[in-house]
């Protein structure tokens, strides 16, 4: 079987007049069926060194020649619409191709060696299309987030760290209020960039340059009559009071937010100046989502205990100086919560990863407790609202890794891999 690089220069030699037009192509090409959401080529002494994100992974591909480095980087400048001759500065592009139904943006910037250059694979069709049912969300949280796209108020928010699959979430909401209303809502969003084009729904993307920033786009989009707005993220305090301003006078706010639990959110929010009582009064939900790895059919049974003994041992190891209250609570009892163990083999479907495809983790946080409502009123830090949180019987993120992994679906190490080093709560 060819290697990937060999899939991707072929039998070009390296003098070639297209051989950069070409491997470029290829690897794009590969990259989409290979399900990669994206690609680095960094140039480094041996040549230019390809890898490329799957499932939540950066994997190794191969090393092109030093000499043709120069040209490939050149050739993704073009396709993107980017200066060539500047080298010096980063610089930021997009390509699309309809009729590959690709959709990358490609960004630039210099290093020791020469440029690096990182592409975005925004849209390949399947995984943005999904609808909320195929997300595969716990019941509980699929049937709470439904109920609260019904709202003809209030803010909703999918929390979670880059690569968790919140925008693909919201897309699905977004999808679900067409389908819920019939086109009869006004449905307007500010996205930076807009990743998936959906009908029904105003999209605008943001020109940062232009002056038309979040802010100042969303001072404006109020006046457009919405009743549905779809803040494509909330990254400063300018963005977060305007947008929960639109929460609180009668329109229904979605929007995505960089944060590992949902307490975090909350606190994270306080510390933006959002008021208590305009969390309380406006948030309906907040979703916190990560992606695991899901295990392909090749995964093989194994003791849970060992499994369990030589991921914390591997835990501790990196954890030199951590007083984490979950690595203390695995720790005494390490056969506390894993009960079945499957572990990855590897096989030909699975390109030898062991891993295909990816399950979803998830936690939905409401103030209808009335002990949690207040405890945001009275600013209380994270871990008592996360304690608060668990009081009401509701599945953490974490538990619900826990609980796929007791069904197999997915590994202790995908586990240890996405909760053990840092625990979201504790961050
Ligand atoms: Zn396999």
């Amino acid at each position: 079987m060819p290697t990937l690089i060999e899939k991707i220069t072929g039998s070009m030699a390296i003098e070639d007049a297209n051989y950069a037009t070409v491997a470029v192509d290829r690897l794009l090409s590969e990259a989409v069926t290979m399900g990669a959401s994206d690609i680095h080529l960094q140039p480094v002494s041996e040549g230019l060194w390809i890898r490329w994100r799957i499932d939540g992974v950066l994997q190794p591909v191969g090393t092109l020649p030093g000499r043709i480095a120069p040209n490939i980087v050149a050739r993704l400048k073009v396709l993107a619409g980017l200066l060539t001759y500047q080298t010096d500065r980063p610089q930021e592009g997009r390509l699309r191709d309809p009729a590959r139904n690709l959709d990358v943006r490609i960004s630039t910037f210099p290093i020791l060696c020469g440029e690096k250059v990182v592409i975005r694979i925004l849209s390949t069709g399947a995984a943005s299309l999904r609808n909320l049912a195929q997300l595969g969300f716990p019941t509980h949280v699929a049937d709470q987030l439904h109920a609260a796209l019904n709202a003809t108020s209030g803010a909703i928010l999918l929390v979670g760290p880059a690569g968790s699959g919140k925008t693909t979430t919201a897309y699905a909401c977004l999808r679900a209020l067409v389908q819920i209303t019939g086109g009869g809502r006004s449905i307007a969003t500010l996205e930076d960039p807009i990743e998936v084009a959906l009908d029904g729904v105003a999209q605008s993307q943001v020109r940062e340059s232009a002056g038309f920033d979040l802010a100042t786009g969303l001072r404006s989009l109020v006046r457009q009559d919405p009743e549905v707005i779809f803040v494509g993220e909330i990254r400063d305090p300018q963005t977060a009071v305007i947008a929960f301003q639109a929460a609180m006078t009668g329109q229904l706010m979605l929007t995505t937010f960089h944060a590992g639990t949902a307490v975090e959110a909350v606190t994270r929010l306080l510390d933006m100046g959002i008021p208590p009582y305009i969390l309380r009064g406006t948030i309906r939900v907040i979703v916190a989502q990560r992606l695991l790895r899901r295990l392909c059919k090749c995964a093989k049974d194994s003791d849970p205990n060992a499994c369990q003994a030589d991921n914390l041992k591997g835990l501790a190891n990196m954890r030199a100086h951590g007083t984490d209250e979950e690595s203390q609570i695995l720790t005494a009892s390490p056969g506390a919560l894993l009960n079945r163990c499957r572990e990855p083999a590897g096989c030909e479907a699975c390109q030898g990863t062991g891993y295909l495809g990816r399950c979803v983790t998830a936690e939905i946080l409401t103030f209808q407790d009335t002990a949690l409502a207040q405890a945001i009123l009275d600013r209380a830090d994270s871990r008592r609202l996360a304690e608060l949180a668990s009081a009401t019987g509701a599945e953490s993120i974490s538990d619900t890794a826990i609980r796929l992994v007791n069904e197999g679906v997915t590994s202790p190490a995908e586990w240890f891999r996405l909760f053990g080093m840092d625990h979201p709560q504790h961050p």
